[in-house]
C-alpha cells in the first residue's frame, strides 16, 4: 500500500488539474495512456493476464473517466478505489481476470451485476456485442449510464433494480459477470444462463470470499473455484438472505498460519491479492509445518499478500496484532514508503482509508522472530486491510502465525 504513495509522484495526471498549472487535453490523454501501459505491464501481465484483447482493452479504457475527480491521480494504480455510495471501483487486476475468465467473444450477450463506475461494463463492452448491466444504487447507476454515454459506448444497457432477479426480458444471456458478492448464487441468474455460458461469481461471506467460474452444464452449474477475493456485498434479496453474522466487535484472522491450502497447493485460503508469495513447507516453522514466503527482486514490484477482515472502531479502539517473519537481505525499495514490512488501512463506512497503522522495517537477515504491536483503531473504522510484504522493497521475508485480536 505504501508504494502507492511512492509512485504518485511518477502519475501527473489529475494533479495537474488540481494545481491549476495548463495542460492541453492532448497531454493529459498522453499522460494517461502511459499510466495504462505501465499499469498493464507491472500489474496485469506479471500477475498473469495473458489474453491479448483483454490486455489491449485495459490498455485503451479510461478508468480516470470513471472515478470521482478526487480519485484520479489514483486511476491507474492496482487497487480499489471509493466511487461514493460506500461503493468501490474493484482493481484493474481483478476486472481484467474477470474478464479473461469470462472468455468474451465478439458475438456475445453480457449480464453484469453491479454496475458501480460503469468501468467493467465499458472493459466488456469492447469485447462483446452487447452488454447488460444492473445499479442496485440509482445515483451510481445514473452516474455510470451517463459516463458511459458520454464515452460512446453504445452496446451498453444500464438499470436500476436488484440485479438478485437478472435482467429476464433480456435472458438467456451467454455470459453472466457479479462484481459484488452474494453468500450464494441467485437462482434466477442460473436461469437466465445459456446452456454451455459462463458466468463468475464472488461468494461467500463479508469479508471472506472465493471466486468462482461457473460453467452451465444440463440446467446446473459446474464450479471451479479460482481464488479467495473481496468485494463489496451484494445488497437487496441476496443480503436479507445471508445466513452467517459477521461480528466486527471481535475481528480475526482466518489462516494466518497459512496451513490451509485447499484452493491451490502453493496458495493459502483465506488471503487473497497474492503476489510473489507462495507456500513452503519446513520443519521448524513457528507454528503448524506451512509459511509464507515473500519474494521480490525487482524494486518497485508488487510482493504482498492481503486480508481484510471487519472492525467496529467505535468498540474496539486498539487491535494487538502479532506474527512470526524471517528475513533475508531485506531491502528498502526506490524510497522511505517502499519498506518491507505490514500495513495495516482502516476504511470508514464509505470504504475511504479513515487511517493506518504500520509494522516493520523489517530489513536485512534475521532468523524467525516473533513481533507483536498495539495498533491504534480510528473510532470511525468499519473495516481494515491488512498487508505483509516488501511494499515495493527487495530479497524475501517469511511469515508464520500472523493474528489480529482485540487489544486488552
Ligand atoms: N463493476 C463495478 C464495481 C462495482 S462495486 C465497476 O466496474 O466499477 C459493486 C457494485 O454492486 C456497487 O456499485 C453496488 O452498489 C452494486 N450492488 C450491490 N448489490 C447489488 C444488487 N443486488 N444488484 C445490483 N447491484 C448491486
Amino acid at each position: 500500500m505504501s508504494r502507492t504513495a511512492s509512485r504518485l509522484g511518477s502519475l501527473l495526471l489529475g494533479t495537474c488539474c488540481l494545481l491549476g498549472i495548463r495542460a492541453t487535453a492532448q497531454t493529459l490523454e498522453e499522460q494517461a495512456r502511459a499510466a495504462r501501459q505501465r499499469m498493464v505491464e507491472q500489474d496485469l501481465i506479471s500477475a498473469g493476464i495473458s489474453h491479448p484483447r483483454v490486455l489491449e482493452v485495459m490498455r485503451a479504457v479510461p478508468r480516470h473517466e470513471f472515478v470521482p475527480a478526487s480519485q484520479q491521480r489514483l486511476a491507474y494504480l492496482d487497487m480499489a478505489l471509493p466511487i461514493g455510495s460506500s461503493q468501490t471501483i474493484s482493481p484493474p487486476f481483478v476486472v481484467a481476470l474477470m474478464t479473461e475468465k469470462l472468455d468474451p467473444q465478439p458475438t456475445d450477450r453480457v449480464l453484469e451485476i453491479g454496475t458501480g463506475s460503469g468501468y467493467q461494463a465499458a472493459v466488456l463492452a469492447e469485447l462483446v456485442a452487447e452488454v447488460y448491466t444492473i445499479e442496485i444504487l440509482p445515483e451510481l447507476g445514473k452516474r455510470a449510464d451517463a459516463t458511459l454515454q458520454r464515452l460512446g459506448y453504445r452496446n451498453v444497457q444500464v438499470k436500476i433494480g436488484d440485479g438478485y432477479e437478472g435482467w429476464p426480458e433480456h435472458a438467456p444471456f451467454d455470459k453472466i459477470i457479479v462484481t459484488c458478492s452474494p453468500e450464494q448464487v441467485p437462482q434466477p441468474l442460473v436461469e437466465q444462463l445459456r446452456e454451455g455460458g459462463r458466468m463468475i461469481v464472488p461468494v461467500g461471506e463479508r469479508y471472506q470470499q472465493t471466486l468462482y467460474l461457473f460453467t452451465k452444464r444440463n440446467g446446473k452449474l459446474q464450479a471451479t473455484a479460482l481464488e479467495p477475493t473481496m468485494f463489496v456485498p451484494m445488497l437487496g434479496e441476496a443480503e436479507s438472505q445471508r445466513s452467517v453474522a459477521y461480528d466486527d466487535t471481535r475481528p480475526a484472522l482466518v489462516n494466518g498460519g497459512f496451513e490451509a491450502a485447499t484452493l491451490h497447493a502453493d496458495r493459502p485460503d483465506g488471503w487473497y491479492y497474492l503476489r510473489q508469495a507462495r507456500l513452503a513447507e519446513e520443519e521448524g516453522a513457528p507454528e503448524g509445518t506451512k509459511l509464507l514466503v515473500i519474494r521480490n527482486g525487482q524494486p518497485g514490484r508488487q510482493a504482498q499478500a492481503l486480508q481484510a477482515f471487519g472492525i467496529d472502531g467505535s468498540r474496539v479502539p486498539a487491535l494487538e496484532v502479532s506474527l512470526w517473519v524471517r528475513a533475508r537481505r531485506a531491502q528498502r525499495g526506490r524510497s522511505e514508503a517502499e519498506t518491507p514490512g505490514l500495513a495495516l488501512v482502516f476504511f470508514d463506512e464509505h470504504r475511504a482509508p479513515c487511517g493506518k497503522g504500520e509494522m516493520g522495517p523489517w530489513v536485512g537477515s534475521f532468523e524467525w522472530t516473533r513481533k507483536r504491536k498495539r495498533i491504534a483503531v480510528p473510532e470511525s473504522a468499519r473495516m481494515a486491510v491488512l498487508a505483509i510484504g516488501l511494499a515495493g522493497g527487495t530479497g524475501e521475508l517469511a511469515f508464520d502465525a500472523v493474528a489480529v485480536a482485540p487489544a486488552e
